[in-house]
């Protein structure tokens, strides 16, 4: 068994978006939680090896991502695509740089693209300046950001601090102008010495215009926009039957740890519904454990999960995370909520939970891991970025959706169960 695209994605929720738009556009595909220890035994067209890579140290993102790599060309990948978040999440010393440049090296890759371009999603890059919807990156919620404030919208500048190659630009010109204008623009970064270019887009058109000309690149980065012109580059195109899951049961519950405006939207919107919510107070950690902590959230939810969906949430404003940071310091609070939100997770599913949102991409790699998923069957699309996934915990069957902070319509706490 062979597959023609390998994946690697640098964050969990980040890897679903993108098998949701390889499966949308005709490939079957499977998710992995980390590097699988053993070789495929279904045909699959695709395998996205979801890393949580994004905010390492970028040595241990390299080292990580070498890996998946190895994986997913022992397992016949004619092609692979790196893929991060489409708000293009790093820091400056990475970790998109570095882990491009490795996967380059070890590919023996001599020129690679650079978009997160999701229009779906109203991330557009212009000139080489990323837009979220109507502003400019470093002028959006993603400034904020906890782990990856993003301060500067021109991707050329914020990939050049990251990288030893030289970066350039496919301006938007060359993309109206089809695949042939587009080789050609790559052919004169290449003889500029150029090997990485930052691609401009701004809608699905030019998504598709782009991808032709991409056929033959070793290595593909970018967010999952790019990803939905590939499938045809193999020959295949859309089949609905491709995201058909089991049916759904269970309670019905929701963890969310991102603190991104969409979500804190999405959880005042579940409030305002009159919604059961559970506010936990990353500052407690300072007077109890994580244990008594999370008995507590499960003592509330028990007898609420029987009259509908429970939302458990550490999500904030900018100005309460840094409140929160400042006592715990940056990185200690993100890794002590996930690891509090994940045994939440676990806890829920203990009590029946059989239909699970995770808001965040950090909360939702700390959420699977800790109710031991390694595996993940990509079904129908909730919102663009976000399908419904299928998982067995201890056999026992479970759905789940994880979202990216910033994806989401302001109901979708509400609306994504009712597409199961
Ligand atoms: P997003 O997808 O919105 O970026 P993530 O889950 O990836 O969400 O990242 C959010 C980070 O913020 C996580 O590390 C999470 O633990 C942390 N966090 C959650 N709630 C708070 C809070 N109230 N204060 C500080 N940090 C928080």
């Amino acid at each position: 068994m062979s597959i023609l695209l390998g994946c690697i994605a640098d964050d969990f929720t980040g890897a679903t978006d993108l098998a949701n738009n390889l499966v949308r556009n005709g490939m079957r595909v499977s998710q992995t939680i980390g590097i699988p220890k053993d070789p495929l035994n279904i045909e699959l067209d695709a395998v996205v090896v979801a890393l949580k890579s994004r905010n390492l140290e970028p040595e241990e993102a390299v080292t990580q991502s070498l890996e998946a790599l190895e994986y997913l060309l022992s397992q016949g990948a004619q092609q692979i695509f790196f893929k991060y978040c489409s708000t293009f999440d790093s820091t400056p010393r990475g970790n998109i740089g570095p882990v491009t440049e490795a996967l380059m090296a070890a590919l023996g890759a001599d020129f690679t693209i650079a978009t997160p371009a999701f229009p779906d999603n109203g991330r557009s890059v212009f000139k080489g300046y990323l837009f979220v919807g109507d502003q400019l990156l470093s002028e959006s919620g993603m400034r904020d950001h906890p782990l990856t404030p993003m301060t500067d919208a021109n991707l050329v500048r914020v990939m050049q601090a990251q990288c030893q190659h030289q970066v350039g630009l496919i301006e938007y010109q060359h993309i109206l102008a089809g695949a042939d204008a587009i080789s050609s623009s790559m052919d004169r970064l290449k003889a500029s010495n150029k090997k990485i270019a930052i691609v401009d887009a701004v809608t699905n058109d030019d998504l598709y215009r782009i991808a032709p000309a991409l056929k033959d690149l070793p290595l593909i980065t970018g967010g999952s926009g790019i990803a939905i012109g590939l499938p045809a580059n193999f020959g295949l195109s859309a089949h609905p039957a491709s995201s058909k899951l089991p049916p759904a049961g269970g309670y019905q519950a929701i963890v969310s740890g991102s603190c991104s405006q969409a979500t804190n939207l999405q959880v005042e919107s579940f409030q305002n519904l009159g919604g059961a919510t559970y506010s936990v107070n990353p500052l407690d950690l300072t007077e109890k454990s994580v244990e008594q902590l999370v008995g507590e959230v499960l003592a509330w939810a028990e007898p609420r999960l029987l009259l509908g969906p429970v939302l458990v949430y550490s999500s904030a404003g900018p100005d309460r995370v840094k409140e929160v940071q400042a006592q715990l310091g940056v990185q200690a609070a993100g890794s002590s909520i996930e690891s509090l939100l994940g045994l939440v997770a676990k806890g829920l599913v203990a009590l029946g939970v059989g239909q699970l949102l995770v808001a965040g991409g950090e909360t939702s790699g700390a959420c699977v891991k800790a109710l031991g998923i390694d595996q993940m069957q990509i079904g129908q699309q909730i919102d663009p970025g976000v399908p419904w996934c299928y998982a067995e915990v201890h056999d026992k069957p479970l759905h789940l959706a994880l979202k990216s902070g910033n994806f989401g319509a302001p109901d979708f706490f509400t609306n994504a169960f009712s597409k199961l």
